[in-house]
C-alpha cells in the first residue's frame, strides 16, 4: 500500500468514527421513550406551524404547544445527559471535515498523517511517548534546559518566520537534546504545521531503500522529507556510511531545505572534527554556516572551538 493510501485509510477511519459517534448519540436519545415522544410532537407541530404562518394567521395556541415541547425535550436531554450538539459528527479536522482536501488542495491534516506514518515507521518512539504532560512536568529536564527551552519556545511562537531555519542541538547523550526536539515538534504540530521526526539511522535507511528502489515505491517518502515544514533529524552521526548514498542524500536534503527556507533541527553528539571527517566538506560547511544555522550547545563548549 502506498504512503498516500495508508494515510487516506486513517482519514477514512476518523471520518467514519465521527459519524458513527454522532449516530449513536442520536440513537441513544431516540431510544428514550420520553425524548422520542417529545421529538414526535415537535415533528408533528412543525408543519402545522408553517402552514398557519403561511396563511397569515399565526396560531398562538400552536406556538405555545411547540415551545412547550421544545422546552421539555431540552429538560429531558439535560436529565439524561445528552447534548444535541453531539448529533452532528465531531470531525478531527474542522477545516476539511476529515476529507483530506479543501477546494481540491491537500489539507494540512492529511500531510501530517503522512508525516506521522514516516515518523512511526522510521522515527523514534519518543515522540509518541512524550506527552505534553510529561514535557511540562519533568522539572529536572526543565531546569537543565532553562535557557535553551526559552530560545526554542520563542522559536515555536514565531514559527515559520524565525531568524534561523536550521538548528543544531549539540551535546552528549542524556543532555536533553531529544527531549527539547520533542517539545518543539509537539508545539509546531499544534500550530498546524507538518513535522517529521526521524532518526538519522533510519533516515539513512530510507535513502538506501530509495536508492535501490526500482519500483518507485519510496518516491513519496523522499518528497515528504524534502517538503515538510519542520524536519527533525535525531542523532546525526550514528548512521552507517553507505557509499554513494549517505553523504550524497544528506547533502541534497539539507541543501534543498536550506534553499527553500524549510526548517530543520538536527541533534548530534559529534564534535566539529568528527562531523567534518564523517561527511563531505560541503555538507559540513552548509550545516555550520553561522548566518543560517543556530547551534545550541548542550555541552558547555562551543562546537566550532572543538578541534
Ligand atoms: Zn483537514
Amino acid at each position: 500500500m502506498s504512503l498516500m493510501q495508508s494515510a487516506k485509510e486513517i482519514l477514512l477511519k476518523r471520518r467514519q468514527q465521527a459519524q458513527q459517534n454522532a449516530y449513536f448519540t442520536y440513537q441513544k436519545a431516540m431510544s428514550n421513550a420520553e425524548i422520542k415522544a417529545c421529538q414526535q410532537e415537535i415533528d408533528t407541530l412543525l408543519p402545522e406551524i408553517s402552514k398557519s404562518e403561511a396563511s397569515g394567521k399565526a396560531d398562538e395556541q400552536l406556538n405555545k404547544k411547540y415551545s412547550a415541547a421544545l422546552n421539555s425535550k431540552k429538560a429531558l436531554m439535560q436529565k439524561y445527559d445528552i447534548d444535541e450538539k453531539d448529533f452532528t459528527p465531531k470531525y478531527f479536522c474542522k477545516k476539511c471535515n476529515d476529507s483530506g482536501y479543501i477546494n481540491g488542495k491537500v489539507c494540512a491534516c492529511l500531510k501530517q498523517i503522512i508525516n506521522t506514518i514516516i515518523t512511526e515507521q522510521y522515527g523514534i518512539n519518543s515522540l509518541t511517548n512524550y506527552t505534553d504532560k510529561k514535557v511540562n512536568s519533568n522539572n529536572d529536564y526543565k531546569k537543565l534546559l532553562e535557557g535553551k527551552y526559552a530560545i526554542m519556545n520563542k522559536y515555536c511562537a514565531h514559527f515559520p518566520d524565525t531568524k534561523y531555519c536550521t538548528h543544531i542541538f549539540w551535546g552528549t547523550t542524556g543532555t536533553g537534546k531529544t527531549y527539547l526536539s520533542c517539545f518543539v515538534a509537539k508545539n509546531i504540530m499544534k500550530k498546524g504545521f507538518s513535522v517529521i521526526f526521524v532518526s538519522a539511522f533510519k533516515l539513512n535507511k530510507i535513502f538506501l531503500e530509495y536508492h535501490l528502489d526500482f519500483n518507485g515505491q519510496y518516491g513519496d517518502y523522499i518528497e515528504t522529507l524534502y517538503d515538510c515544514d519542520l524536519l527533525i533529524i535525531d542523532d546525526l552521526g550514528t548512521e552507517n556510511c553507505y557509499k554513494n548514498v549517505t553523504n550524497e542524500y544528506f547533502l541534497s536534503l539539507i541543501s534543498e531545505r536550506l534553499q527553500g527556507s524549510k526548517h530543520t533541527i538536527i541533534t548530534t553528539n559529534l564534535g566539529a572534527e568528527h562531523l567534518r571527517q564523517k561527511y563531505d566538506d560541503r555538507f559540513y560547511s552548509r550545516l555550520t554556516d553561522k548566518n543560517k544555522t543556530y547551534i545550541i550547545n548542550f555541552c558547555g563548549t562551543d562546537l566550532r572551538q572543538v578541534k
